[in-house]
């Protein structure tokens, strides 16, 4: 709406100028965003924000990129990736550092994500100290346990042996061969051969198994030996005689796990195995070659694990050294070494970068798939810091998630440091602080979906106050009166006694039954461990847990302490709930085959209502033949998927749409069969908005929609793949799932920060589903950072006072109000709460 006039900015210096932009809901729009400062993105969720910062000026500087090295990329790229814009002008090479994509792999670490590992072992390999006798220095290589020059030969670098045991293979003894001792063993016919052939063998079958001798339990278990026995078949006096061959029970899982193209048959002989650290190399995955080698008295694997605030501080002496001597190969330590003080040093700038954002009580050998997409941003960013590129746009998505208002500041600066090092700084964010503090905002809007799209401002920050159409504008000045009841008194409690995990040591908390619970403290002060790890363990294991399930990647390793399952001493209070839901913010599906619609079961009624009509049922279409998840009426060149996947060396990962059915999922026949004149894949191309009003009448699909639209989903697309949710859309869905549900009654309901990705005018529409879960009888915890939910809270428990072992207490619990009255130096959570709410 208020936009520079065309003529005078076809003409600004310093700009990136886009004209006609049309992707997804933009309503071919102009706007000029300037160069060389940090600019805002701002608006409703699904106003189109994204669609205009990573669908079109990253996505067009990303296509100008690939054109230019890699010609035979453009035949893909045409094929879809190509934003629908008109022109863009002034538009530098773009970098994006996006939470919602890549998921690293299981080996990926934060030392080798930010490429310090690199660093810290040319230290210990430069520099180090070795033990007497030890000729010659270790290369680098030989410090990494994804190596073949460094990996522990046992575990092969991994730090964990997968073994079997005779407790995992015979879960009970007093049981005989006959009656399945032997539960690894494969069951039905397999099974029966393999006993056969072990009575062949001489031993006894039919006694309990503890009984048999030692030498015969552990030869049937583990041996390696094969023999083959001519096998008459008793029970059964048809079957003729043969040969069979035996197999350990050992040797048949292993060869299960290995070569098995069957994975329900893998999944079968997994629980039979055991993981723990490996004992050669103390779960370091290191060979001791390089564990004998020290630094500052430390060896690598040590410094690995500290967390990155002391490292720094470990390092500190080293970097500090004066005088420093020329290295020498021979001699046994270069610690006071011109290399040592050199990589020292940079590796405390780089360091440091780490402890500013935050992350200071992350250690280098944290695995990245354990970390929250916030805190993998971040990291992204620092190491951005480092790679001095400039001239660049950087497009940031929502970079203060995760982030206690307290922490804002460092983060601000990082962005500055990015800004002064010559480059763009675009960030699509919802954090009031951080937009404050921009020099553009470009406000998106006014609504979602099609009620958006539009530029409703685009300008200095200060000139968005006099739009009254912007949304943001409200909450820009923090005049607005807070959406805060009388607390509830609560109705119960849940008393822990003696958590351990993580850096909760020993930690007693009280969480308060039939109320809504704001947990709070900054960046690695123990929230999540607290919700979503100990109680939702703790509760989850003695109540009905209807928690999703998990779509993480099933090969990273679980916590030690998850597997002795040590969580809480004791607990007491359970009666007041009989049933738990953790609603994360984990991808409700990994390839674009899951969506909201399958998600949230709506689809089944859909299909219903399409088999139902006259012509499908003239042409015997059952429900079957509307999914697109088996043959039949499904597109068979994209098995459904609507997309088939694009491998390109340098874009992990890609999609582009289905050559045969353009992305309908479904083949011609199924699509001539319409419901109130739309396809089926019509249907799925909808939003929840439109949606509601065109199934009105199916009351199945209705709910589910109403539901999704009061966590403000409305801009949704039923068929929108899973793959391009962000996790705090895969986390409302999960919470509409719930709803539409309407339980009444003695729920537990675990959120971690589930204002991501949420525009404060959409914090308020949460606000009041959480609160109508908690009228209804139920128990909401949330972890948070957005004040205006800690304010609305009943109860507020607050962690601190640091991160990592700096943290891991409970320094105040309370109404709101009486946190918000604590001095800074008890909660620093006080007076970001007590601005909010006086
Ligand atoms: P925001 O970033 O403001 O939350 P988006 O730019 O992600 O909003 O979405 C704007 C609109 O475009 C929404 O209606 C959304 O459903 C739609 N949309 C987003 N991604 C796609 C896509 N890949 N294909 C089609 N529509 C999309
Ligand atoms: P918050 O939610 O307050 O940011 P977390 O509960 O995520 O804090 O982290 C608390 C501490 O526990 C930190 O020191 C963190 O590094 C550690 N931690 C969290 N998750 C894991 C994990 N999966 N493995 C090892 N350490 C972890
Ligand atoms: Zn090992
Ligand atoms: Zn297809």
């Amino acid at each position: 709406l208020i936009n520079a006039p065309a003529e005078t900015s076809s003409t600004r210096e310093g700009f990136v100028r886009v004209r006609g932009a049309s992707e997804n809901n933009l309503r071919a729009v102009d706007v000029d965003c300037p160069r060389d400062a940090v600019v805002a993105f701002t608006g409703v969720s699904g106003s189109g924000k994204s669609s205009l910062a990573f669908g079109t000026i990253f996505a067009e500087a990303q296509r100008r990129y690939l054109e230019s090295v890699a010609p035979y990329a453009r035949r893909l790229i045409q094929q879809g990736n190509t934003p629908h814009v008109g022109s863009i002008t002034g538009l530098p090479p773009a970098v994006a550092l996006q939470q919602r994509r890549g998921t690293p792999s299981a080996r990926s670490t934060v030392g080798t994500l930010t490429t310090l590992s690199n660093s810290l072992r040319m230290l210990y390999s430069r520099a180090g100290t070795y033990p007497e006798g030890v000729e010659g220095r270790l290369d680098s290589d030989a410090f990494s346990p994804n190596t073949a020059a460094g990996a522990c030969p046992r575990c092969h670098g991994l730090g964990i042996a997968r073994d079997v045991t005779e407790q995992t293979l015979v879960p009970d003894p007093s049981l005989s061969i006959t009656e399945g001792a032997i539960a690894a063993w494969p069951g039905a016919w397999q099974g029966k051969n393999l006993r056969d052939i072990v009575r062949e063998l001489g031993y006894d079958i039919d006694i309990p198994w503890r009984d048999l001798p030692e030498e015969a339990r552990s030869w049937l278990l583990f041996t390696d030996e094969q023999p083959v026995v001519d096998v008459t078949p008793q029970r059964d006096r048809i079957a003729k005689p043969y040969k069979g061959r035996f197999w350990s029970a050992k040797s048949y899982v292993m060869h299960t796990l290995h070569d098995s193209k069957s994975q329900q048959m893998r999944d079968r002989v997994l629980p039979f195995m055991e993981s723990g650290p490996c004992t050669l190399c103390g779960g370091t995955g290191l060979r001791h070659e390089a564990l004998a080698v020290t630094f500052a008295g430390l060896s690598i694997s040590e410094a690995n694990a500290l967390p990155l605030a002391e490292l720094t501080a470990h390092l500190a002496p080293a970097a500090a050294v004066e005088h420093p001597t020329a290295a020498h190969r021979s001699s046994s330590s270069g610690e006071r070494t011109e290399v040592s003080v050199t990589i020292s040093r940079d590796l405390i700038q780089r360091l440091e970068v780490l402890v500013d954002l935050g992350l200071g009580y992350l250690s280098l050998s944290r695995a990245t798939p354990t970390l929250s997409p916030g805190e993998m941003q971040r990291l992204r960013i620092a190491t951005q810091l480092r790679s001095g590129l400039f001239g660049v746009i950087y497009v940031l998505d929502e970079p203060s998630a995760g982030l206690h208002p307290a922490d804002v500041e460092p983060l601000l600066g990082v962005l500055e440091a990015l800004k002064d090092a010559g480059n763009t700084v675009f960030v699509v964010e919802h954090n009031m602080d951080v937009v404050r503090r921009a020099e553009w905002i470009v406000d998106v809007g006014p609504l979602a979906g099609q009620g958006g799209g539009t530029i409703v401002y685009s300008g200095p920050v200060d000139g968005l106050q006099d739009v009254p159409e912007s949304l943001t504008a409200p909450f820009l000045a923090p005049t607005t009166t807070p959406d805060t009841a009388e607390p509830r008194e609560p109705s119960g409690w849940l008393h822990l006694e003696g958590i351990h995990r993580h850096n909760l040591v020993g930690l007693d908390a009280d969480i308060p039954v039939g109320v809504l619970t704001a947990v709070t403290g900054v960046s690695g002060s123990g929230k999540s461990t607290l919700v979503s790890s100990v109680l939702a363990e703790g509760v989850g294991r003695h109540v009905r847990n209807d928690t999703p399930a998990d779509l993480e990647p099933a090969d990273t390793e679980p916590d030690e302490d998850a597997v002795t399952g040590a969580v809480v001493a004791g607990i007491s209070g359970l009666e007041h709930i009989d049933r738990l839901v953790s609603v994360n913010q984990k991808p409700i599906g990994r390839t674009p085959r899951s969506n909201l619609a399958t998600y949230t079961g709506l689809f089944d009624a859909v299909r219903k209502a399409f088999a139902a009509t006259p012509a499908a049922r003239a042409k015997g279409f059952g429900m079957g033949r509307f999914s697109f998840n088996v043959p039949g009426g499904r597109c068979e060149t994209c098995q459904g998927e609507g997309f088939v996947s694009v491998e390109l060396l340098f874009l992990p990962g890609s999609y582009g749409p289905c050559p045969t059915c353009h992305g309908a999922r479904y083949n011609d026949e199924t699509l001539t069969v319409t419901l109130d004149g739309r396809t089926i894949a019509d249907v799925l191309g909808m939003t929840v908005d439109d949606a509601e009003v065109f199934l009105a009448n199916i009351p199945a699909a209705a709910r589910s929609l109403e539901t999704l639209r009061e966590v403000g989903l409305g801009y949704l697309r039923l068929g929108q793949p899973a793959t391009e949710l962000s996790g705090g859309e895969a986390q409302r869905i999960k919470l509409a799932t719930e709803l539409q549900r309407a339980r009444r009654g003695h729920t537990l309901y675990l959120l971690d920060e589930p204002t991501t990705g949420l525009h404060p005018a959409d914090v308020v529409l949460l606000l009041a589903q959480l609160r109508k879960l908690v009228a209804a009888g139920n128990t909401v915890v949330v972890v948070e950072h957005t004040m205006a939910v800690v304010a609305a809270a009943d109860w507020v428990i607050d962690l601190g006072p640091g991160g990592g072992s700096a943290g891991g207490t409970i320094v105040a619990t309370g109404t709101p109000r009486q946190i918000a009255d604590l001095d800074r130096g008890t909660s620093i959570t006080a007076p970001y709460l007590a601005e909010y709410l006086d």
